[in-house]
């Protein structure tokens, strides 16, 4: 039965991408009660979950920016952030590969001089030591440089760990509670939920990514809109002998396409960068497949070619003022607005959670948990060898991995929400192989029915109904 009597809290966070549960786990440092309500199933579900994965230093953000000042922020923060929540994470580095004289000339003049600013070196290097590197790089290469700090990172695996993190420092997640209703008084916040829940918090924390100016509109605040920009991907498992990420000289609009390793196995190419209306376009096309392939030809050929285990998009949150959006609501200090996020936001999520803690800390004079404990347990593959059995063969995940995550504090929901929090069906089977171990798994272990248990958020349910067991024939003689 659902409750309607408020839930009264310190902070309420809106949105369970990434930057809400960094936030949560921030807030979470501190003497005050903290919930998060997510709409979806599930958390990491939008945009947190469709993204290059990249850990960015921030060497081209337009200098002097709020973006530029934290991702520098973050970069000293993301060492701890990776030991504490076990985090996997690889400093590959990254290539800029330039083609011609054109795009040599602007990394010197343009890139390089920015990069500066924000306070990272840049290396340059040759054609020559470009190719002992990548062996398959495009003959074209002219030179370029290595922006030494990128990295790759598991972004489920980040988002998921902020929020276990949090549950485990005492914060509450509320799934499926879309904020339907904003009400900003002198002294509380009312918000509404679709379950007709309502909640009173001291602030709140408006961090929905792509529906952020949707729902400051709820408290009337009309001071910013938020539009999204499509990146589509394709995944590969070809060997395309790639330990870096490698790009190209950008755009003032993208980073450009890109062939990213991915650390838990395989190569990412792309993403494309398309300007829409509607925020839940996921489509991809013809279209935008046969772009990432032109794309990434220029840089490394032979990707160009490379087989598709998987195709996907995500959407980026442009927002109109050209920056992040982060402080209080011109329509009230009591809610504070984390939105416009676009491309860079698993990179700044340890600095922009702190930051907005801070804020709030200040706001509501909290005082630090002594209790507060920043890790999670680590989970060891061969842990326990009675669930040492492996579940999902494409990425050797094992039963202990699996039960480990049903028995999480923040279980999955649904078998993508599985499938991020451990790995198991992202190999090159897509789950063809282990999807029926997993629904048995979920069966057993949360008592879930095969039949209710949604692929994702949008639907898609894997088990559609039972076949019924065959009857014993009648005349059939047994043999004793
Ligand atoms: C193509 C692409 C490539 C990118 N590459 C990188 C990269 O390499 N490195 C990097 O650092 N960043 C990258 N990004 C950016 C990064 O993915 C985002 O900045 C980040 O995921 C934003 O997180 P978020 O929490 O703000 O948004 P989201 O993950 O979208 O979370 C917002 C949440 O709010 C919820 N919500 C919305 N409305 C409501 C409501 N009314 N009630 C309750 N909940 C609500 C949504 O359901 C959602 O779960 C990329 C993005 C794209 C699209």
């Amino acid at each position: 039965m659902v409750s309607t009597q408020a839930t009264r809290v310190d902070v309420m966070i809106i949105g369970g991408g990434v930057i809400g549960c960094a936030i949560a786990r921030e807030l979470s440092r501190f003497d005050a009660s903290v919930a998060l309500v997510e709409r979806q199933p599930d958390i990491c579900d939008v945009t947190s979950k469709a993204n290059s994965a990249i850990v960015h230093t921030g060497f081209d953000a337009p200098p002097g920016s709020l973006e530029a000042t934290l991702l520098a922020r973050a970069r000293d923060l993301w060492p701890a952030v990776v030991e504490d929540l076990h985090i996997p994470y690889l400093q590959t580095g990254a290539v800029m590969v330039a083609t011609t004289q054109q795009e040599l000339d602007a990394i010197q003049t343009e890139i390089v001089p920015k990069a500066e600013r924000n306070g990272v070196t840049l290396h340059p290097l040759t054609a020559d030591e470009i190719r002992e590197n990548i062996s398959t790089v495009t003959p074209s290469v002219a030179g370029g440089v290595l922006v030494e700090g990128e990295a790759v990172i598991d972004p489920f695996w980040t988002t998921r760990a902020y929020a276990e993190n949090a549950v485990r420092n005492g914060a509450r997640f509320y799934l499926q509670h879309g904020v339907t209703g904003i009400a900003i008084n002198p002294d509380s916040v009312a918000v509404d939920t679709e379950l007709g829940t309502t909640f009173t918090a001291r602030i709140v924390v408006n961090a929905a990514g792509l529906w952020s100016d949707e729902v400051a509109r709820l408290a009337g605040d009309d001071s910013f809109q938020i539009t999204p920009r499509k990146g589509q991907f394709i995944i590969t498992e070809d060997d395309l002998g790639i330990g870096q990420i490698v790009l190209p000289v950008p755009s003032k609009i993208s980073k450009g396409i890109l062939v990213t390793p991915i650390v838990f196995g395989g190569t990412m190419l792309g993403p494309t960068a398309e300007d829409l209306s509607d925020k839940t376009d996921l489509s991809t096309t013809a279209e935008g497949m046969k772009h990432i392939r032109e794309g990434v030809s220029r840089l490394v050929p032979a990707a160009a070619g490379a087989s598709t285990i998987r195709q996907f998009a995500g959407l980026r949150a442009v927002s109109s003022t050209g920056d992040y959006i982060v402080g209080p609501s011109p329509v009230g200090q009591r809610m504070i607005n984390v939105a416009g996020i676009r491309s860079t936001g698993l990179s700044v999520s340890p600095a922009l959670g702190r930051h907005v803690a801070e804020l709030v800390a200040g706001e509501l004079n909290l005082a630090p948990r002594p209790d507060f404990d920043p890790t999670i347990p680590e989970l060891l593959a061969d842990a326990r060898p009675d669930e040492g059995d492996v579940i999902c063969l494409c990425r050797a995940i094992t039963r202990a991995e699996i039960m480990d995550a049903l028995r999480s504090p923040l279980p999955p929901t649904t078998l993508d929400g599985l499938k991020r929090r451990t790995g198991a069906m992202l190999g090159d089977c897509q789950g063809n192989i282990c999807m029926p171990r997993l629904i048995d798994l979920f069966r057993q272990e949360l008592g879930r029915d095969p039949l209710t248990l949604a692929k994702n958020a949008r639907g898609s349910d894997p088990v559609v109904g039972n076949i019924p067991a065959p009857a014993a024939s009648a005349g059939r003689e047994s043999r004793s």
